[in-house]
């Protein structure tokens, strides 16, 4: 079995990380500045709420997105898991790859 380093899914991880922060921090200042600044205790509630879904949903997105990768070559799904020498891998049995997904600590060299 071959290893390949997987083409899209660290960027595309990486990508919705961001995006997903970028609301995350959006609800945040929302909740907080209705909390402190103004009288609209139900809206800053209700933004302080949506932030803590947000996160949740967040968290449970991403960790499905690396623990279920496609194959770039045959579509299948994969499951992944972690190698102390190479990061997040997933193993193709049908293109007989192992996927290198650049995620994770690399704990030897
Ligand atoms: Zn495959």
């Amino acid at each position: 079995m071959r290893t390949r380093l997987h083409p899209t899914l660290a960027a595309t991880v990486q990508r919705q990380f961001l995006h997903g922060w970028l609301v995350a921090l959006a609800l945040f200042a929302l909740a907080l500045g209705l909390l402190l600044h103004t009288r609209w205790e139900v809206a800053g509630w209700a933004a302080a709420l949506a932030f803590g879904a947000w996160m949740l949903a967040l968290l449970l997105h991403l960790y499905g997105q690396v623990r279920r990768v496609p194959c770039p070559d045959c579509g299948q799904v994969l499951r992944s898991h972690p190698d102390p020498a190479d990061g997040w891998v997933a193993s193709c049995e049908g293109c007989q790859v192992r996927w290198q997904l650049q995620i994770g600590t690399r704990l030897r060299n």
